[in-house]
């Protein structure tokens, strides 16, 4: 493989194209083989019972697992990575692999859906505390520290709501009583975020979204830093989290154009947004790229580009009829969940039952966008007729 100290001079575009492929150990050839594997024969006792050779058994690492793993290592500067079955599966290990029984963990309050529910139904089955912080807290998440706070679960910007937290501001904060920081960082992914260098231990992404890219797989990615790398590494080799080589094979050929498709998600999420935010139906945009978003600094900040997913928000008085009509009534977007695909999706925005430590209206009308690699016009168009339909 690559070794990363020269990498890491590299530009992230040339380490996309270059990480986790060693073409001179598989014949040549560009690519890794996409090993189907469980059992590795040893070629002796003696190498079996000392464990004497690189793979014992593909559920612990094989190959394929390393070339994707190593590129996520590469991309995110991390001293080790790991993969999984999902985003929700990488979240879930790497939050069981910072806490314990009788420990306290703070997670933002817009933290995506799944994540609550797992924190809300398993977590305290094993006698650890959840609370959750308003994304808006800093330094002052420090009021909520207790004796035994020993992980700290963020998100930028947060699901559905969109909200930029101050990650470098809490990860101090949290360092100063040993707490581990996790992120997830789906939206941004690695190429326009780098949570480790902003002081996050556990950097997550679901690449299920932009790695795979083409809404034909599930896939989890967990990034430590030295510090939580044995913990991470030592859960998910006791929980048997394992990822088929054929989903791991399109998480790395998505990985390959990753630059190249955010860039134009980003170019396209901007020309729509240009046009939504002067029509008449539409009240608001949540969207941290646009300089009128209060997360416009923190993400000036913190990140080198914005991807596709963004919201926008009926003016009050909207009924929920009028949000279904605009969605029944698109052609070119979707209505369905998950997104990072190279095609555009819309959902209604549901918050009831996602938000408990900050005040929100469930009944305010938006709308979330997927806005895919389409010709944004067509794009426009497609909307312009929607919103014709539902408010005339
Ligand atoms: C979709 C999503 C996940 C979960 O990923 P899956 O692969 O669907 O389990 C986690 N975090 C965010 C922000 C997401 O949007």
């Amino acid at each position: 493989m690559t070794s990363s100290n020269s990498s890491s001079r590299l530009k992230p575009d040339t380490r996309l194209a270059h990480s986790g492929r060693d073409p001179q150990s598989f014949h040549g050839f560009v690519n890794p083989p996409v090993v189907h594997a469980s059992t590795v024969l040893y070629p002796d006792s003696q190498t079996l019972v000392t464990g004497g050779q690189t793979y014992s058994y593909a559920r612990r690492g094989n190959p394929t697992t390393d070339s994707l793993e190593d590129a996520i290592k590469e991309m995110e500067g991390a001293a080790g990575a790991k993969i999984a079955n999902s985003g929700l599966n990488a979240i879930a290990l790497a939050i069981l692999s910072c806490v314990k029984a009788g420990d306290h963990i703070l997670i933002v309050d817009t933290a995506y859906g799944p994540t609550r529910h797992f924190a809300d139904t398993v977590l305290p089955n094993f006698g650890v505390s959840v609370e959750y912080f308003d994304p808006h807290l800093g330094s002052d998440i420090k009021s909520l520290f207790r004796p035994e706070t020993t992980a700290v679960f963020t998100e930028s910007p947060g699901s559905l709501t969109f909200e930029m937290q101050d990650i470098p501001a809490i990860s101090a904060a949290a360092h100063e009583i040993g707490a581990t920081v996790l992120m997830d960082n789906t939206w941004a992914t690695s190429l326009y975020c780098q949570p480790l260098a902003l002081g996050v231990d556990l950097s997550i992404q679901a690449g299920t979204k932009y790695i795979v890219g083409h809404s034909d797989a599930m896939l989890g990615v967990v990034a430590a830093n030295e510090k939580a790398w044995k913990g991470l590494n030592a859960v998910h080799g006791a929980m048997g989290s394992h990822v088929a080589p054929d989903d791991i094979f399109l998480g790395l050929r998505g990985l390959r154009t990753l630059s190249v498709r955010l860039e134009r998600h980003q170019k396209n999420t901007l020309t729509v947004l240009d046009w939504l935010k002067d029509q008449s139906s539409v009240g608001s945009i949540s969207y941290p790229a646009l300089p009128t978003d209060p997360g416009y600094e923190i993400w000036k900040r913190d990140c080198s580009g914005s991807s596709g997913l963004c919201a926008f928000h009926f003016p009050d008085g909207t009924s929920q009829d009028q949000t279904h009509a605009f969605l029944d009534a698109l052609q070119l977007f979707g209505l369905g969940y998950s997104w990072g695909g190279f095609e555009s999706l819309a959902i209604p925005v549901r918050l009831k039952g996602m938000r408990s430590a900050t005040p929100v209206s469930e009944t305010a009308q938006s709308v979330r966008l997927h806005i895919g690699l389409e010709d944004p016009e067509d794009l426009i168009r497609d909307l312009d007729q929607a919103l014709k339909k539902a408010f005339g």
